[in-house]
């Protein structure tokens, strides 16, 4: 049988629309048999993802995104095939949710600056126990008609250099990819085109990742182009890294990020499922 891999998605334990089991059901009926659910700096979707992949005999990854600084620029580390309950991990994510929860007061108090009220209230109740993300800011926003779109909520406020963005230190690379490591997991650098950062800094910083442990790079993702597709390609083979292929899904209502809607890996790379 042809395996129709996914290795990164979102559920409501982040900033994902749909349940753990919604997720996991939306993506065996767009034919995905090897899905991985990768909240941001959480865990805690995977043991209900697993009981609903159980059920329509599909495999499930436990997987997770770490948000990871280097050099003043965040990047997000995707880890598979962790085991979520090693203590190492378990201390790396309480350490990133404390984190989380101080810059999301912050956001909140740089929005009242701007006579934005009530934004930590909004967000604290639409994560639920879930993590608190940027994207809950732009709900907030969105829902109390300061911008029309969650992109204008960024461009006007969240991202890196608007007036409610917190500039956050992140555990470092090197920490996060040891922490995936200690959960027997496989440390992968998500969506390396999304930084917008030149391809002198993404090789350099891939050195260190790779001189950390990291194994793997999202080649196939889900907004990339084919030129995207390339130049991950390229960073891939140069640093002999495996390739990962993932959609990167969030909610239901964005057509550019279908689960399981991707492009066909490139022939000659290794891909990060020989591992699992
Ligand atoms: P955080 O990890 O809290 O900084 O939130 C990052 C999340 O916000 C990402 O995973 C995306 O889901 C979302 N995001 C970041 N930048 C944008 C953007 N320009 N437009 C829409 N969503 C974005
Ligand atoms: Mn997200
Ligand atoms: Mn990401
Ligand atoms: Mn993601």
């Amino acid at each position: 049988m042809t395996e129709i891999y996914d290795l990164h998605s979102h559920s409501i334990a982040s900033d994902g629309a749909l349940s753990p089991t919604e997720l996991v059901k939306r993506a065996h009926e767009k034919g995905v048999t090897v899905l991985a659910l990768t909240d941001h700096d959480t865990t805690n979707g995977l043991a209900e993802a697993q009981q609903a992949a159980a059920d329509l005999g599909m495999r499930l990854i436990n997987g997770i995104e770490l948000s990871a600084s280097h050099l003043n620029q965040c990047l997000h580390i995707v880890g598979l095939n962790i085991d979520p309950h090693n203590p190492s991990l378990s201390e790396g994510i309480a350490r990133q949710q404390s984190i989380r929860d101080l810059r999301a007061k912050q956001i909140a108090e740089k929005l009242e600056k701007k006579k934005i009220f009530g934004a930590y209230q909004f967000v604290t109740q639409a994560a639920g126990n879930g993590e608190i993300t940027r994207s809950h800011f732009a709900d907030f926003l969105l829902t109390h008609q300061h911008v029309t779109t969650q992109q204008e909520a960024f461009d006007r406020y969240l991202s890196k250099g608007k007036p409610a963005f917190v500039p956050t230190v992140w555990a470092s690379l090197e920490e996060t990819v040891a922490w995936i490591k200690a959960a027997g997991g496989v440390a992968v650098v998500a969506h390396p085109m999304r930084y917008k950062l030149s391809a002198k800094w993404m090789n350099r910083a891939l050195a260190v990742f790779k001189q950390a442990g990291g194994q793997g790079i999202e080649v196939v993702t889900g907004r990339a182009s084919l030129d995207e597709i390339r130049m991950s390609q390229q960073f891939a083979e140069k640093h002999q890294l495996y390739a990962s292929a993932g959609s990167d899904f969030h909610a239901p209502d964005n057509i550019y990020l279908e689960l399981g809607r991707l492009a066909a890996m490139p022939v000659g790379l290794k891909p990060v499922w020989e591992l699992f």
